[in-house]
């Protein structure tokens, strides 16, 4: 790389390789401008949170996925895969985190008082969640100033989040919220460990395939090969099996074949802003009872 300098710099006695680069320079910038907007944003309430319902393979609502939507003024919408590891790096995931527990706990409550709501709410959490002492307490604070139960809550946690060098913090924290009631959930389950054992030694309730083996279904048989593998997994260790990212009727077809327990894709839905998510099930609710009605006339 021509415009990278390289020095060497003798410093308490250790060598230590410096790189400066006009790209590294940038980057650490744009780092610190979304950090500062996300901040702001963050204290003005100005992030949203969407729900992506999770349906069984007889296309019965099973739940939602509450995921955070960041639109800034200046820099307009940008997606959690680029600022969730900022909020992560300064800490303020914490404050982001709680803030999205509660906004899904509010809306869960809020769809049960009009009659129509998702059986329960999954949301996502990360390591720096978990290590926290007072977070299973958090997590049962907020579910009770919502009138809401234990079992109304899913946390989705990464095999990463599980393996943080403070592993155990989070595995206290991890059986102090299983303890509650909450059910535990890996997310992008593959992509991130390559041992199998925690699955045994951690209370958790369900495995979300990674996207990335969903979405090879029709062209790579390897894909295949390893969804199907996954499901075994789970369905060895009696755990619901979650598809995540399915976008295709075949890639649906071939999971339901393998048993797969939940589908959760923009095949059912996108994630969605609440009203549109009600409106969805409205419609949902009706296709479900035409079903009915459609299978009551041909019996
Ligand atoms: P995730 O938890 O694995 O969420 C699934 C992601 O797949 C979401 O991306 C969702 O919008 C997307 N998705 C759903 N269906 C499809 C599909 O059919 N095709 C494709 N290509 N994508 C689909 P999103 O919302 O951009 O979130 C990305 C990741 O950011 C999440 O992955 C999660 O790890 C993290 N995240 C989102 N919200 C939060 C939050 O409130 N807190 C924390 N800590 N992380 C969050
Ligand atoms: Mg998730
Ligand atoms: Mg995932
Ligand atoms: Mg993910």
């Amino acid at each position: 790389n021509a415009d990278m300098a390289m020095y060497q710099a003798k410093s308490g006695g250790r060598n230590r390789i410096h790189f400066y680069s006009p790209e590294y320079e940038r980057k650490a910038r744009e780092h610190l401008e979304l950090e500062i907007a996300l901040q702001h944003d963050l204290k003005a309430e100005a992030l949203s949170v969407v729900y992506q319902p999770r349906v069984d393979a007889k296309g019965v609502l099973y739940g939602a996925e509450a995921l955070v939507r960041w639109y800034n003024d200046k820099m307009g919408f940008i997606p959690p895969d680029c600022f969730i590891p900022i909020a992560e790096e300064s800490g303020l995931i914490a404050e982001l985190d709680d803030w999205v527990l509660d906004v899904a706990c509010r809306q869960l409550a809020a769809w049960r008082a009009l009659g129509l709501a998702p059986p329960n709410i999954s949301v996502n959490v990360c390591a720096m969640d978990l290590k926290r002492s007072d977070y299973p307490n958090f997590v049962a604070r907020t579910l009770a100033a919502h009138g809401l139960a234990p079992e109304d809550l899913i946390l989705e946690m990464t095999e990463r989040a599980i393996f943080d060098e403070a592993a155990e913090d989070i595995r206290t924290s991890i059986e102090q919220i299983h303890a509650l009631g909450v059910m535990l959930a890996i997310d992008d389950f593959g992509t991130g460990y390559s041992s199998l054992n925690y699955l045994q030694r951690f209370p958790i309730k369900e495995l979300k395939i990674d996207k990335s083996f969903i979405q090879g279904i029709g062209d790579h048989a390897s894909s295949e090969s390893l969804a199907q593998t996954i499901i075994n997994i789970g369905k060895t260790l009696k755990l619901t099996v979650v598809a995540e990212g399915v976008e295709t009727q075949a890639q649906r077809d071939f999971l339901s074949r393998h048993d797969c327990d939940l589908y959760q894709g923009h095949l059912i839905s996108p994630p969605l802003p609440p009203d549109d998510f009600a409106l969805w099930m409205v419609g949902h609710r009706h296709v479900a009872s035409a079903r009915t009605m459609a299978v009551e006339i041909d019996a």
